[in-house]
């Protein structure tokens, strides 16, 4: 007998018949003797419809009151996906973020879970109930209802299990699990057994939204078995592990992330003296807005620019700000791009095969994709290009490493 947590993502609980096709499935492992805790998302399109409310009342609603419409979501499902299971015969209970106590901090629409309690959740288990958690929300310490930021119920799938000491989280989605890159860009993309927990970490951080980022740092951190699989057929997914599989064919790519909304901004002519990033990008930085890939270049005038790319939907509130910023340095002028995207290719082999960047441009040169800016770390490369050729670059990498599976059966939907 094992303690499961399972989540089902929004198309996974998209409809009543698709509600009841998550019961069965969880009735299936109750017979089986397994303890389960469920966290569910919204039905899929739901939360997207809740943000579109808000902004048709304002352009910046009040994050503290985002958060109560937000939440709102997963509180539907939890109920519906309680009485599918009860009317199956199968003891079933519910819980909000806040009714089980995940305490997380007040960053209202970007919460961090701080703790959990998991009493609530064992007395319901000890009643032989299945217990249901609306994922993607929390408390902070004065009561007020937090969310974790889009895709956020993965990470309450985990840290539960975390904190419960789960035997395995379970992330049900409408996809096989894990693959060389987005199976819905690439047809041929191969559906990987196994990936190690820093391939994932990148590959989340770089676009790739089959898991939340702070989900998988959770489970690094608190060693919890993760697994991806499809809540549409019986397939064992992806398990991400601690170790490298040293029976993997070519080791050094693990797979393809890409990231449409991003937004390049380059401020130029700067005057070339020490501490001047810093006046560039401070105030952005203290704006709140993320600051991704930076370059600087220092050109044949002496001058440099400051080139680096922030979310698309902060781009705008960036170039206001550097506008300030560039008038006080005397710079020359600020230009915003918003038709940018950036590709990366990630894998713990890059560490130990040489040659890869230079096959990566390479590819991209044979279709005539100019690269605007190149970053590296250890494990990936990204290069930032025009958005209209990402599909034609993903593709032209996922090729020039063999990432294809000949046998190309991806989908499960
Ligand atoms: P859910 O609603 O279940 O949380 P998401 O839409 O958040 O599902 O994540 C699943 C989607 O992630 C897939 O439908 C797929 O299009 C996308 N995706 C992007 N990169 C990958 C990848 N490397 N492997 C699998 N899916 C990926
Ligand atoms: N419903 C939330 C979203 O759409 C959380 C989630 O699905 O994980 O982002
Ligand atoms: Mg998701």
């Amino acid at each position: 007998m094992a303690l499961i947590v399972q989540k089902y993502g929004g198309t996974s609980v998209g409809s009543v018949e698709r509600i009841e096709a998550v019961a069965d499935k969880i009735a299936g492992f109750r017979d089986k003797g397994d303890d389960i805790v469920v966290v569910v998302s919204a039905m899929s399109g739901e939360t997207n419809r809740l943000v579109a409310l808000a902004k048709e009342i304002m352009d910046q609603p009040t994050p503290r009151e985002m958060d109560v419409l937000l939440s709102t979501g997963e509180q539907v499902t939890i109920a519906l996906l309680c009485m599918a299971l009860e009317k199956r015969g199968y003891g079933a209970h519910s819980f909000t973020g806040g009714q089980v106590r995940i305490l997380t901090d007040d960053a209202h629409t970007k919460a961090r879970i701080k703790e959990i309690d998991s009493s609530r959740i064992h007395a319901q288990l000890e009643q032989q109930n299945v217990v249901v958690v609306a994922g993607f929300q929390g408390v902070d310490e004065v009561g007020n209802i937090t969310t974790l930021g889009r895709g956020g119920s993965d990470t309450t799938a985990v840290a539960l299990a975390a904190a419960l000491d789960a035997d395995e989280c379970q992330i049900y989605t409408d996809v096989k699990g894990v693959y060389t890159t987005d199976p819905r860009v690439v047809a041929d993309a191969r559906l990987l057994s196994t990936i190690t927990f820093e391939e994932m970490l990148e590959l989340a951080s770089l676009g790739a939204k089959v898991l939340q980022i702070r989900s998988v740092e959770f489970a690094g951190k608190y060693r919890v078995p993760l697994r991806v699989l499809s809540s549409f057929e019986d397939d064992p997914g992806t398990l991400i592990t601690l170790e490298e599989d040293s029976e993997m064919e070519d080791p050094s790519i693990a797979g393809i992330a890409f990231e449409r909304d991003e937004a390049k901004l380059t401020v130029t002519g700067v005057p070339d003296v020490p501490g001047i990033a810093y006046k560039v990008i401070g105030p952005v930085g203290e704006a709140g807005i993320e600051v991704d890939v930076i370059v600087q270049n220092v050109g044949a005038d002496g001058s440099n620019d400051i080139t680096f790319t922030v979310k698309r939907n902060d781009s705008e509130k960036a170039r206001k700000i550097l506008q300030d910023v560039c008038t006080s340095l005397q710079a020359r002028e600020v230009i915003l791009d918003t038709k940018i995207c950036k590709v990366s290719l990630v894998g713990v082999g890059m560490r130990s095969h040489a040659g890869i960047a230079a096959k990566m441009f390479k590819a991209l040169a044979d279709e005539s994709i100019n690269i605007q800016i190149i970053t590296t770390s250890e494990i990936k490369i990204s290069v930032v290009i025009e958005e209209k050729y990402l599909e034609l670059a993903v593709r032209a990498l996922h090729s020039a490493f063999n990432l294809g599976d000949p046998e190309s059966s991806h989908s499960s939907k």
